[in-house]
């Protein structure tokens, strides 16, 4: 079906369909995907066009008042998919556990709920495969992996395949069911006079266009940020907004801060060695050539003995400023800004080029002349009602109150990494691998110092739980007391693990369009059978019925 475009479709009479999903990223196409042979009208609503557009972007204006967030979200069809890097990984089985060193910490569900989706979460994501029972599948291969302390360290695999890009998913979609809709920002959710059922959302494009959606039901697929702040600016009805009866929405505001400058160092001298133990390398798995990589995390038990965060650290490499390879890619790329100096890095090292060349012709990594090799190490947070986003006074150009994001990093992240990198270098000591340098604020408890960034993962800020009081989604991602919305996203993480997300965000969504399927399907009974995945009976038995 073509992409339709609210500024020349009209706006005469509303749009209606059975379900709405606001945003196009990995969470709405999962669920479009899921139904799409459910018989049911599914209305896809887009702010972006179809590539990158400065009016758009410009909708993704926050103002910064904690530690700045990097914008890493792209407003376009497909979402932040356009420029994710396309690592995955599950979250560890403890991520889903409330423990009592963590407070806020606590899923309304176990890892073993959403482990049957994983497998078909990871096919959307061109990864995989997963075991039933939650388990990644790693080619096997020749890797050496360091013999840790497992009561203190585990070794914890990534899997990059290359990054599937969802906006052109949605070009080439055939479902006659689907229609999306681009350049149409969703500026309020309109509720019954109550405020108990959500019944339309309001849309709009420049040029003053703006007309409505009615569905029966609609779910926030905006990302981490926009979910928030739509449920906090539709405040006609309620003026906290939707869902914010207990002052929730928008905080807990989490991602997985880092220091991008390596917390752990070897001497370059030692790369062969650090590669050798942890990557990354290529294997040739069932879905296809994928690059793995290793890094080492805190072990549960570990975890749970000293009050931990679950931490991970992986390898990074840092080029030389004379690399020849990517002198040669900026050459190649027409981006050099100093021609002779390039050449000159290229015909002075041609062993890198022709080692490279050697290396892309049989498809493995490519190796280049580094200056620095060690870890990266990165941490859930400890969930924090004072970080979060809220209304700013300034508004975009529709009227939509921009947020305020006040991320915060505390003191326990930091401990915990900085305990990890210790735990890492006494390891590698004891087990005779390269010497690992630390960071100063590592090694000297100087955690002031440490400069963190976030990993383009705002999550949290429309939390899962079963009481209304602590979160703003139930454990089917509904909004507790409003009929017909749901969230999918990593905003209702109520804790992030160390794990990137959206391998977690797409086994959510799949299993709440399976949920969806069964409350709106009112005649696909038995259909539903075929699609109910292993290992959810508790949601089978509770929407038996359809409703
Ligand atoms: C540089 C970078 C690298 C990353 N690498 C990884 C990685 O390796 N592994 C990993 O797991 N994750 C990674 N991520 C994170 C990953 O991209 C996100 O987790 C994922 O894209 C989130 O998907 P989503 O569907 O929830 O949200 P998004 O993809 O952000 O989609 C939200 C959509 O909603 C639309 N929208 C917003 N507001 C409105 C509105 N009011 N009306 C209508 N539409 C609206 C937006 O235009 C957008 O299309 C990376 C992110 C970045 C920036």
């Amino acid at each position: 079906m073509p992409i339709e475009d609210l500024r020349t479709i009209g706006t005469a009479s509303p749009i209606d369909a059975d379900l709405c999903l606001v945003g196009s990223g990995f969470a709405a196409w999962s669920i479009a995907e899921e139904l799409r042979e459910s018989g049911l009208r599914i209305v896809v609503i887009e702010s972006g066009g179809l590539g990158p557009e400065a009016a758009a972007d410009a909708l993704n204006e926050v103002d910064d008042v904690g530690v700045p967030l990097r914008n890493g979200r792209d407003r376009l069809l497909g979402g932040t998919s356009h420029t994710w890097t396309g690592r995955c990984r599950a979250f560890d089985e403890i991520d889903y556990e409330r423990r009592s060193w963590v407070p806020h910490s606590g899923w309304p569900l176990d890892g073993a709920t959403i482990a049957p989706y994983l497998d078909r979460a990871a096919e959307h994501l061109g990864a995989g495969p997963y075991t039933p029972d939650g388990r990644a599948e790693e080619p096997p291969g020749p890797q050496e992996r360091p013999r840790v302390d497992p009561g203190s360290l585990q070794s914890v695999c990534w899997e990059d395949p290359p990054p599937v890009r969802i906006g052109p998913h949605f070009l080439a979609n055939t479902n006659a069911k689907l229609r999306v809709i681009v350049h149409a920002t969703v500026t309020h959710l309109t509720t019954d006079p109550s405020g108990a059922r959500l019944e339309s959302v309001e849309i709009a494009c420049d040029g003053e266009t703006r007309t409505t959606v009615r569905a029966r039901a609609f779910v926030l697929c905006a990302g981490g940020i926009e979910n928030a702040r739509l449920l906090l600016s539709s405040n006609r009805v309620r003026p906290n907004g939707i869902g914010n009866e207990h002052d929730v929405v928008g905080r807990y505001l989490m991602d997985h801060p880092r220091d991008d400058v390596p917390v752990v160092g070897f001497d370059v001298r030692d790369a062969a060695r650090v590669r050798a133990l942890f990557g990354p390398y290529k294997r040739d798995g069932a879905r296809g050539r994928h690059d793995y990589m290793h890094g080492l995390a805190f072990a549960p038990e570990r975890q749970r003995r000293d009050g931990l965060l679950n931490c991970a650290a992986w390898p990074r490499e840092f080029s030389a400023a004379d690399d020849p390879i990517d002198a040669a890619t900026r050459l190649a790329t027409g981006r050099s800004e100093r021609t002779v100096r390039d050449l000159a890095y290229v015909v002075t090292q041609p062993g890198w080029i022709v080692r490279a060349v050697r290396a892309k012709r049989n498809d493995e990594r490519v190796a280049h002349k580094l200056a620095q090799i060690g870890f990266t190490i990165a941490s859930e947070q400890v969930p924090d009602p004072e970080s979060r986003v809220r209304l700013g006074s300034r508004k975009d150009r529709f009227g939509v109150p921009i947020v305020e994001t006040d991320w915060r990093v505390n003191a326990r992240e930091k401990a915990s990494q900085a305990e990890l990198a210790r735990t890492i270098a006494r390891e590698f000591e004891r087990l005779g691998l390269p010497r690992a340098t630390l960071a100063p604020w590592t090694a000297e408890g100087r955690h002031d110092e440490a400069i963190f960034a976030d990993g383009c993962h705002p999550t949290g800020t429309t939390r899962m739980a079963t009481d209304p009081r602590f979160g703003v989604v139930d454990a089917d991602c509904r909004v507790h007391g409003v009929e017909g919305l749901y969230v999918a996203g990593s905003s209702v993480f109520p804790t992030a693990g160390h794990a990137n997300p959206t391998l977690t965000i797409v086994a959510f969504a799949i299993r709440l369009a399976h949920l969806l399927r069964r409350r709106l399907s009112a005649t696909l009974a038995a259909d539903v059978v075929s699609v109910r995945p292993p290992g959810d009976e508790a949601a089978v038995a509770r929407y038996g019925t359809a409703s």
